[in-house]
């Protein structure tokens, strides 16, 4: 379960590139044991907010704080896993030995080896040559370097990019596997399908900005309706306004269109049957989370 301790939080934060706009102000509130996707279109500012949250990148204005620490620090690298960049491995070595390398630089316990290469399902594989990995074993193979160092918050940029099919599968039940207990996973994807899948809570940037966030049925929220046919009309509209009040109910060319989602739909019919109103159809009309982004970004390709 989420909890409402942010462990990423960024407040006003903009940069510019010369003259280019990279981010316009941006907030970010990121709460312990979320998987948050941050969503976007091609060049909306996605990068370049993970590379200030991991300090490779300083914003022109604004501040941020990564696990309570300045991004970048010392405090914030040891609690992040990123997967950011292109992944550096030495590609005679194989992956095991790889993370042993890496293990033995950084004093990290070679204990955690094993489970970090089973939780990647990489165990199989372990002795081959990381130059002989198929792109998404790499992807893999760094995601299980991340997790030598227990990260409270693992940070991935595009994982799925250039992946195959199986690959972009294999990564999305990974990262869902990344999230146990309090983890945070903050991931930047510009594919609405791969975050509704995945993701607890979605931030949507556009040229730079936040430009909506919430939980999937937030973002649908206000905009649930069901649809009910019946008669007589009189009866029925007093049932149903007795039940949403007034302002919920409309009636509109032969149906009665109601703001209410379908999890009422049961409890409306019963009521509707009790009350001697014979129902002809109940039916819920949810727009789905395409047509919110659609609306949300101008039609902007990429979502
Ligand atoms: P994508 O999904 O294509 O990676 P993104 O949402 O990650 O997009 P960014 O890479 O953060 O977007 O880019 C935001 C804007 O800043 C773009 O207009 C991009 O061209 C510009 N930009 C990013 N990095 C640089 C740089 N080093 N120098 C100049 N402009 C840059």
């Amino acid at each position: 379960m989420p909890s409402s301790e942010p462990i990423v939080e960024a407040r006003g934060l903009s940069k510019r590139y010369g003259t280019v706009r990279a981010l316009e102000g941006l907030d970010l509130h990121i709460r312990r044991g979320e998987v948050y996707g941050f969503l976007g279109p091609n060049g909306a500012g996605k990068t370049t907010t993970l590379r200030i949250l991991a300090g490779l990148v300083r914003p022109t204005s604004g501040s941020a704080l990564v696990v309570g620490h300045r991004p970048g620090s010392p405090g914030s690298l040891a609690r992040t896993g990123w997967l950011i960049e292109t992944p550096n491995f030495y590609p005679y070595l194989s992956g095991y030995d790889n993370l042993l390398a890496l293990a033995r630089s950084c004093g990290l316990d070679r204990r955690r080896i094993g489970p970090a290469l089973d939780t990647v399902e990489l165990t199989s594989r372990a002795r081959d040559r990381y130059g002989t990995y198929s792109l998404g074993m790499k992807q893999r193979l760094a995601v299980a370097a991340a997790l030598l160092k227990e990260p409270d918050l693992f940070v991935l940029d595009e994982p799925t990019n250039g992946l195959d099919p199986q690959g972009m599968a294999d990564m999305r039940e990974l990262i869902r596997r990344l999230a146990v207990g309090q983890r945070t996973v903050l991931f930047a994807s510009h594919l609405l399908g791969e975050v509704e899948q995945i993701c607890t809570r979605i931030g949507v940037i556009q040229h730079g900005r936040l430009i909506a966030e919430g939980t999937i049925d937030e973002l649908r929220g206000g905009v649930r309706r069901l649809w009910i046919r019946a008669q007589p009309v009189d009866r029925a509209g007093q049932v149903l306004e007795r039940m949403l009040g007034a302002d919920a109910v409309a009636h509109v060319d032969g149906r009665f269109v109601l703001r209410a989602g379908s999890e009422r739909a049961a409890e409306i019919n019963r009521e509707l049957v009790l009350a001697g109103v014979a129902v002809s159809e109940v039916r819920a009309a949810e727009r789905s989370l395409e047509d919110v982004f659609l609306e949300l970004t101008g039609g902007e390709g990429g979502l």
